[in-house]
């Protein structure tokens, strides 16, 4: 007689036989890495590991950008390490340094201080660059033109489970745009006045908000009279919850609209991505919390992902033997169940509540 688990290797195996199948299904979507050449071990492991869990049935395009030219050592084993296709961007100086509108010495000294205070990343330029490439450019890349959606990879990540589904397809027929896994804190110190910077656009920009239908809820406090959690400390209204932005599957069109550029735009003139050091991670989600239906987000619940030091596990046994995940929903590292995650916020605030389940396709 056959152990019951064995129906989960079976199912595996016609999934196998039908690859074809899900490369004619393909979305309108790249897999997207921002990556150094130095990385490229790590660039590849994560590439493997996505592949493995996803991508390979798909074969979906692999886009990299990198601030100076990749090289052919980075080119050759990352094109043979793909499914797909690969392209290779170089990001135009003009996206990537810092804008001639910030003060030199004010720069240097804020970041001298900001180091001195221990603030992660707080004496570095170039991460800079990169968070405000992040925030403002990343979509404005050519290579990126043609595609509606895209999935940010970062080198050295893990997905620990088989991919259910194809989450582009589920962004397209759920009308969603953006989807994460992981939420949490964002240090106070990289953005004290990135709230202000979001209050006068809120101000100066009231059409472009709809508090009916937006996530205002999950990013603030007011509501959240008698959820019994711990209270991280917030100097503003802004409760610091963001979506970790290292894993993000959006869609371009919401990044290239006006709204979202005007956001950008405002954010950038106050200075904050230079003067201090706001991250991509709370610039996107204040973004998608106040310009986004709360059912146009999507926290995609199934997918075992891991990036130093935090990763997310599906919670059922069932649903780990069936996506053959390697992970342990009680490991230290699994932040849904920690203080620190801002997940049940996310729940509390109505997040999922047009969630539809979609186990097969
Ligand atoms: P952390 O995740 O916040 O610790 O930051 P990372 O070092 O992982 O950087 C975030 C992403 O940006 C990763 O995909 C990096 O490869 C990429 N990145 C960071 N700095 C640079 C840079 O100066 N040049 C390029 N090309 N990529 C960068
Ligand atoms: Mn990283």
């Amino acid at each position: 007689p056959k152990l019951s688990t064995n129906s989960y290797l079976e199912d595996h195996e016609k999934d196998l036989s039908r690859d074809y199948a899900y490369q004619s299904k393909r979305e309108n979507a790249t897999l997207l890495m921002l990556v150094r050449n130095w990385e490229i071990e790590g660039a590849l492991k994560s590439m493997r590991s996505l592949e493995d869990r996803f991508n390979r049935k798909y074969q979906y395009d692999w886009t990299f950008l990198n601030d100076v030219p990749f090289d052919d050592d980075f080119i050759e084993a990352t094109s043979a390490m793909a499914s797909g296709k690969t392209f290779y961007g170089l990001v135009p100086t003009s996206d990537w340094d810092k804008p001639s509108f910030i003060d030199e010495e004010e720069f240097e000294s804020n970041l001298q201080l900001m180091h001195e205070k221990g603030i992660i990343y707080g004496g570095s330029k170039s991460y800079r660059n990169m968070c405000r490439f992040n925030s403002g450019f990343f979509f404005r890349q050519t290579l990126l033109d043609r595609y509606q959606y895209y999935f940010r990879v970062e080198p050295d990540v893990q997905y620990y489970c088989d991919f259910p589904y194809d989450p582009f397809e589920i962004m397209r027929k759920q009308r969603k745009k953006y989807g994460f896994v992981i939420s949490m804190y964002e240090y106070e110190d990289t953005i004290p006045t990135l709230w202000d910077a979001v209050e006068e656009f809120i101000a100066d920009q009231p059409d472009m908000i709809d508090f009916d239908t937006n996530s205002y809820d999950f990013i603030t406090d007011d509501s959240m009279i008698g959820l019994e959690m711990p209270i991280i400390q917030s100097n503003s209204n802004y409760n610091l919850c963001h979506f970790w932005s290292n894993f993000e599957i959006g869609d371009l069109s919401f990044f290239r609209s006006k709204e979202y550029l005007n956001f950008f735009e405002h954010l950038d003139q106050r200075k904050g991505f230079y003067l201090e050091r706001w991250g991509d991670a709370p610039v996107h989600s204040i973004a998608v919390a106040l310009l986004l239906r709360q059912d146009e987000i999507i926290h995609f619940d199934e997918l075992g992902y891991y990036h130093i030091p935090f990763g997310t596990c599906p919670a059922a046994h069932s649903i780990r033997l069936r996506q053959r995940c390697m992970c342990d929903p009680n490991a230290e590292s699994n932040i849904d169940v920690k203080a620190h995650s801002c997940l049940a916020r996310w729940w509390k605030s109505g997040g999922g509540k047009y969630f539809m389940k979609h186990t097969s396709i």
